[in-house]
Parts: structure tokens; sequence; C-alpha cells
């Protein structure tokens, strides 16, 4: 099973839920949009 919010292709940091949507690593800062990750939302 994977983390829900992927992790950062540069650092490997795990990425946290950002405000404006999408994703942030808060270790090199690196913001992704959700289209970018696209995976199943396991609500
Ligand atoms: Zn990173």
């Amino acid at each position: 099973m994977n983390h829900p919010y992927g992790r950062c292709e540069n650092c490997g940091n795990r990425l946290y839920e950002h405000v404006d949507g999408g994703y942030r690593c808060p270790n090199c800062e690196t913001l992704y949009s959700q289209d970018t990750i696209e995976q199943s939302p396991s609500v």
C-alpha cells in the first residue's frame, strides 16, 4: 500500500496536502498538482 499523498520525486519526502489544492513537499518545497499525483481517493 502506498501513502495516499505519494512521495517527492526530488528528495523522497512525504507530500502534504496544500491549501490551494495539490500537494507540497515540506523539505524541498516542491509543489505538485493533484493531476500530477493522480491517485484514487481513499475516503
Ligand atoms: Zn522534496
